[in-house]
């Protein structure tokens, strides 16, 4: 049994990490300031005296002693991360530099959750480790980009100047259960507008890609990250290389759903990037065998289950 924080423990990747962790025979300590993440996720852990949750801010620092340090404490919706972009920076750069000099101290081990975001719209497709990215530093997405960025640039830092035992995974787009209905990510959004028969809102003219991946085969990659060799440290890129245009997408829902809901279009936000698939092959060769198991039609058939039962259990 590991004593394992997870910062950003209330949001929704951040659950079903407490919840696979606990289920391993870990102690999980969950440390959320609930910006976007909800006690309701975990209120049920409660009951397990393995678990405990605190209210807390990443920017301030924070004491505990751990094994293990799960960094997900950050919002990751745009409309989200740019409601109040500086304070997005100071939770990726500042809570960075807290729970590294945590780690660092105790002698934890640390995972970032950073993101595939630090490849900004990318001229090589699909996107290796090695490739350093195009990201524009002063626009609306530079906040949450450039905030991980730097935040990977701490991790690496810590690791040769006060080796503190680090691993960084760049996760891309990941849905599931659990995603807030009001997150404002393309597959919430998508799935409540089809299951409520509104206007489905594209973006752009929808030809933009992206690879989606199921939140159990993240949360397995996680883990199989975490238990690698101190000298792997990565960065290494955690997603399904399944890549769909946002109107494949829209289609593969509304067919699922039966909706009668209509396509519209809608201005495409500034610096969208045009397409994003991961490769895969480091993780496949550093993570025991990890690949993602759950293909589109499966993850979006499970998550359009748990959406619409919050629409009838009027749980929004
Ligand atoms: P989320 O918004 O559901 O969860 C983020 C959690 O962090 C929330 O519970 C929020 O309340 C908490 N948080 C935010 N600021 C905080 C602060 N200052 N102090 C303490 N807690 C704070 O998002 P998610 O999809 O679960 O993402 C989790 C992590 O994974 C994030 O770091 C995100 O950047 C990364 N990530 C996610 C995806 C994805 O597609 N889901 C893709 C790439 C990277
Ligand atoms: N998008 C869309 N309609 C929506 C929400 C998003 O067409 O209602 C598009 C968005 O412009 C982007 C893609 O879907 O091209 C993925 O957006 P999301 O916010 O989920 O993730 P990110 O852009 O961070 O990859």
């Amino acid at each position: 049994m590991k004593r394992i924080l997870v910062t950003g423990g209330a949001g929704f990747v951040g659950s079903h990490l407490c919840e696979t962790l606990l289920d391993k025979g870990n102690e999980v300590i969950c440390l959320d300031n609930y910006f976007t993440g909800k006690k309701k996720k975990i209120i049920h852990l409660l009951e397990n005296p393995y678990f405990e949750l605190i209210r807390h801010d990443v920017t301030q620092p924070f004491f505990i002693e751990v094994d293990q340090i799960y960094n997900l404490a950050c919002p990751a919706s745009p409309i989200h991360y740019q409601y109040n972009p500086i304070k997005t920076i100071k939770t990726s750069v500042m809570g960075a530099i807290n729970m590294l000099g945590l780690a660092k101290r105790i002698k934890a081990k640390i995972l970032q959750a950073s993101t595939s975001e630090v490849y900004g719209d990318p001229d090589i497709h699909p996107q290796t480790e090695d490739y350093w990215g195009r990201v524009n530093p002063i626009g609306i997405r530079s906040c949450y980009d450039e905030g991980k960025r730097c935040a990977e640039s701490l991790f690496v830092n810590y690791h040769h100047q006060n080796d503190v035992k680090i691993k960084i995974i760049r996760i891309f787009n990941t849905y599931g259960p659990k995603m807030e209905p009001d997150d404002g990510r393309v597959v919430s959004n998508f799935i409540m507008q089809a299951l409520q028969n509104q206007d489905i809102t594209i973006f752009g003219d929808g030809q933009q890609t992206r690879s989606f991946q199921y939140v159990s085969d993240l949360v397995d990659g996680m883990i199989r990250m975490m238990q690698t060799p101190d000298d792997f440290t990565g960065p290494v890129n955690i997603g399904n290389p399944g890549e769909f245009t946002m109107l494949e997408l829209a289609s593969e829902i509304i067919n699922i759903t039966g909706s009668k809901s209509k396509i519209i279009h809608l201005p495409l936000p500034e610096d969208d990037p045009t397409q994003r698939q991961p490769d895969i092959s480091l993780a496949k060769e550093k993570l025991d065998g990890w690949e993602p198991k759950i293909p589109l039609r499966e993850g979006l058939t499970k998550t359009i289950e748990y959406f619409d039962r919050l629409i009838k259990e009027e749980d929004l």
